[in-house]
């Protein structure tokens, strides 16, 4: 197969776009879907400086790298989560990536406010993906809010965003459906949401980061027990496979037809009201985030184990 755009052999081949690419013409593929995205959805203004979150995986990796390659400003934040034989060796990975690549990078270690993992696995009996799931929504949403960065950018792509979507769908959640899309207004602490690799499969990024040489951390959290909605990305994937082009076809006619008709749906009684969390002062629908209370948990664990 030859290069769609200089005819060259194709080394990456996109059915779901009837196109085949070298490396160079797929790079310059890549770097023109996350522009559409960033136009298309306002996420990114004039001069904003934007906090790019850093697992240390292909997605947001490859993000942090092509949204400077654009010209935007950047920075990173890593959040540490204290995990044993994980947590350290994402974090050098991700440090190595950024200090090779010229790219700022933080690093926040849960650990410091109260909140290392291992403590909360330990401390809660909500399965711990959920809480920690929170935990770094809280501090990359914190961190942006208290440092001055207009957006925050996520490593979400079409795989990701089709299968939560999927699973909204299967559910008819009015409040998810509302709000689900690639960028969510920032209002009061929360600052704006943006997913610039929406419009790319974990297929394209992961070719992208492949072509770069861009080393990701590729193993699972010890803790993770399994990726979240697999068996609805597979079925997606079956879709893809028999009618290429189905994923992007099916959320962008979501976006455009399906989203306006669950704007300002409601969460439900009581959920819709936040207050200033009474311990942090972000955004809460009690008087103590969750954040908070489950650092109050940890505390009180600590202390009866201590006890004894
Ligand atoms: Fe946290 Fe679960 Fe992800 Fe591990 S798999 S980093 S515990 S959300
Ligand atoms: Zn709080």
């Amino acid at each position: 197969m030859k290069c769609k755009r200089c005819g060259e052999l194709a080394a990456v081949k996109l059915p779901s776009h009837h196109a085949g690419f070298c490396p160079s013409c797929f790079e310059g593929f890549f770097k023109k879907q996350v522009e559409t995205a960033v136009r298309r959805h306002g996420m990114i203004g004039r001069d904003e400086k934007v906090l790019v979150a850093v697992s240390g995986g292909k997605d947001s990796l490859a993000l942090m790298r092509v949204l400077t390659d654009l010209g935007h400003v950047v920075e990173g934040l890593h959040v540490h989560l204290g995990i044993p034989d994980s947590s350290d060796p994402v974090a050098e990975r991700t440090k190595a990536f950024c200090a090779a690549n010229g790219l700022t990078l933080h690093v926040l270690h849960t650990a410091e406010h109260g909140l290392a993992v291992p403590d909360v696995k330990d401390a809660v009996r909500r399965p711990v993906c959920a809480v920690c799931g929170k935990i770094k929504r809280h501090y990359f949403n914190r961190f942006a809010y208290e440092n001055g960065f207009a957006a925050l950018a996520t490593g979400h792509n079409l795989d990701d965003e089709t299968a939560r979507l999927f699973a909204n769908v299967l559910r008819w959640d009015p409040a998810y459906l509302g709000t689900q899309g690639p960028t969510l207004p920032g209002e009061g602490k929360f600052v704006r949401k943006i997913k610039p690799l929406y419009r790319l499969t974990e297929f394209e990024t992961a070719a992208y980061c492949f072509l770069k040489g861009i080393d990701h951390w590729k193993a699972a959290c010890p803790y993770s027990g399994g990726a979240s909605f697999t068996g609805h990305k597979k079925l997606i994937a079956d879709l893809e496979d028999r009618s290429p082009g189905q994923k992007t076809a099916f959320y962008e006619a979501f976006l455009a037809q399906g989203r306006p008709h669950f704007a300002g749906a409601s969460r439900g009684e009581g959920q819709d009201t936040l207050y200033a969390c009474a311990q942090c002062g972000f955004p809460s629908s009690g008087e103590v985030c969750g954040v908070c209370r489950v650092r109050e948990q940890v505390a009180t664990h600590k202390a009866r184990r201590e006890a004894v």
